[in-house]
């Protein structure tokens, strides 16, 4: 038997904590003539990409705003992509578009990133808002790595002066939270598949970010003991079992507290795409003083 001592994450309550101050801001800029408007692209039939577009669309529509999803086909062209994007920038009443990846092969991510409206970006991956991020100017900031500094805000976890060691150098979540630690005045180490000497590293953590979708790879004992562990990794065993980058058991007997999988930093993703388009919707609209953060 494993003796516990972390406290397990809720990362549910803390998403419906965000949600519910989303819904609060969407109802105030409602009263001032303004619905939040978010348009989810889906191309092709990803399996995974459809559940998590329905998910997006249910929390959307709970918190108030105008939500629909684009299908495309998997044969849709770049051109024909690009086209849609533009007429979605174009639309006043879309406030924030978000192009669900992967896309199918062929197509051009980055593209089509890059033709986003910044401003519409949700997803916080045009170059604009990459280097709003780097420059700690304001953007969008993407959900995951966003959900990760609220799950600390929301545990009471400062991150000034802390040791932050992050597993993964994505753009979508090891970078940019990364630059969000570095802009709370954390001490931050990126790892990545080259770098040696791993679990020292890690084991120097007083806050741990997994973001590398290998599962169970981070050990208990690569754990500081009262960590604040943050398990991001979304990994399918064969047994059809969901786990994460973090051996969970193991390492909730060293750790202060942990995220689980599922039920962690999963719900935040969503929230914090609650909280992008309604930070996009108030600044488009004039009423930047219910945007949420920078
Ligand atoms: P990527 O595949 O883009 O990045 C994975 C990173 O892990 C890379 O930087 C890679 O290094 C690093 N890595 C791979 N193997 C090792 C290793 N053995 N040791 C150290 N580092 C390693 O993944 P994402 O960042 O997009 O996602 C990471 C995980 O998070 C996935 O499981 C994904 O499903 C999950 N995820 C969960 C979300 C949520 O809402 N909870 C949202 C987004 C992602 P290198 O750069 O050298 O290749």
């Amino acid at each position: 038997m494993i003796e516990t001592r972390a406290r397990t994450i809720d990362g549910k309550a803390a998403a419906q904590h965000v949600r519910a101050r989303v819904r609060e801001r969407c109802e105030q800029l409602k009263a001032r003539g303004v619905t939040p408007g978010l348009v989810v692209v889906l191309v092709g039939e990803d399996p995974a990409s459809q559940v998590y577009v329905k998910n997006k669309d249910k929390a959307a529509t709970e918190a108030g705003f105008s939500v629909r999803t684009v299908r495309r086909a998997a044969t849709t062209t770049q051109a024909e992509l690009l086209a849609l994007v533009r007429e979605l920038n174009a639309d006043g009443t879309v406030h924030g578009i978000l192009v669900q990846l992967p896309l199918p092969k062929g197509l051009d991510a980055q593209a089509l990133m890059r033709a986003l409206d910044p401003a519409k970006d949700v997803d916080g991956l045009h170059p604009e808002n990459v280097a709003a991020l780097a420059l700690g100017a304001r953007g969008l900031v993407p959900c995951t790595p966003a959900g990760c500094i609220e799950l600390c805000d929301q545990l009471g976890c400062s991150l000034a002066g802390k040791r932050v060691v992050v597993i993964g150098r994505s753009m979508l979540v090891g970078k940019p939270f990364a630059f969000l630690a570095l802009a709370r005045d954390a001490t931050v180490t990126i790892c990545h598949s080259r770098t040696s000497d791993l679990p020292i590293l890690c084991r120097e953590a007083d806050v741990l970010v997994a973001a590398v979708g290998r599962p169970e790879m981070v050990k208990a004992d690569w754990i500081k003991p009262g960590a604040v562990v943050l398990d991001v990794g979304i990994n399918r065993l064969p047994d059809g079992r969901l786990v994460g980058d973090v051996d969970f058991v193991r390492a909730s007997a060293v750790a202060g507290a942990i995220t689980p999988v599922p039920g962690g930093v999963g719900p935040m993703t969503i929230a914090m795409l609650m909280a992008n388009t309604l930070t996009a919707a108030a600044r488009a609209s004039g009423h930047a003083d219910l945007a949420f953060g920078r």
